[in-house]
């Protein structure tokens, strides 16, 4: 399908020649404007099965282009270069230099779901837009999310204990994304907490913070999931190229849940 959204013209490919006659007509300026041809040397052929192989990617080769998730979109509505429509047909193209222009704006998919429903082919495309933002990152061509680094950290807790200590979330997040730990905002939530809960759930979650609660018999089931993430980690990894050597490849940088349970 042909790219023809007037915001996807790239302002280095408009020529206008200041001095031009064809035919004996003066077409100088404005009446000489032209867009160049692209011309694209570099696809990178396996770039649909890598997503494809990543969460929420599976049902990208479904896509035929209809654009209704681009026109339900959340956030092109505030901003008109955010287009799953053409990064779905981007990837797959193999135009992986052409995506990378956008890479900085694709992690902003708020996954509002509105494309999902619109999507008349079943693509999911929040789940595209997810597994590209996680594609750039282990690619090397990102760097980790705030979202990312909040999801293993949640992760992490999750398989470690059987359940969610949201305390122990929060410090954790502010380490692994280098934050403060004394934040305006959160002092105002933790006196509202204060003000507004029972006294039993306040006692129950500052014990939380010195015991570390544990769902009883958990070790079976965190070993299980464990042995389960570092299969699709391994899966992802392989389907991704990162086990080879190769130039940006930074490799699986993904903090498994061990290391959290410690
Ligand atoms: S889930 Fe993401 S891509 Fe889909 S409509 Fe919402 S913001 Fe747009
Ligand atoms: S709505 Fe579905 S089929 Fe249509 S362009 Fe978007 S992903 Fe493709």
């Amino acid at each position: 399908m042909p790219i023809h959204e007037q915001n996807l013209i790239r302002p280095e490919n408009i020529v206008t020649n200041e001095n031009l006659e064809i035919d004996g007509i003066d077409v100088s300026g404005h009446w000489s404007t032209f867009i160049e041809s692209r011309v694209v040397t570099d696809y990178n052929e396996a770039m649909e099965d890598e997503i494809a192989a990543l969460p929420g990617g599976e049902y990208i080769h479904r896509c035929w282009q209809c654009g209704s998730c681009t026109n339900a979109c959340t956030v092109n509505a505030v901003n008109e270069d955010f287009n799953p429509r053409f990064w779905i047909y981007l990837i797959r193209m193999g135009m992986e230099s052409e995506l990378l222009r956008d890479k900085d704006i694709i992690w902003q998919c708020v996954s509002c779901n509105k494309c999902t429903y619109a999507c008349p082919r079943d693509v999911n495309p929040e789940g595209v837009m997810k597994a590209t933002a996680h594609w750039l990152e282990k690619k090397g061509h990102t760097p980790k999310s705030p979202s990312m680094h909040f999801d293993e950290e949640f992760s992490s807790q999750v398989i470690a204990t059987g359940k969610i200590e949201e305390g122990r979330i929060i410090r954790g997040f502010f380490k692994r994304t280098g934050q403060p730990l004394i934040q305006d905002w959160l002092l105002e939530m933790v006196k509202r907490l204060l003000r507004g809960l029972p006294a039993k759930m306040l006692i129950h979650m500052g014990l939380a913070n010195f015991v570390r609660p544990r769902t009883r018999n958990w070790d079976r089931a965190r070993r299980a999931i464990e042995e389960y993430v570092e299969e699709k980690e391994a899966q992802h990894a392989e389907a991704l190229g990162l086990n080879k050597p190769g130039p940006g490849n930074r490799g699986l940088d993904v903090d498994l849940p061990k290391q959290a349970a410690e």
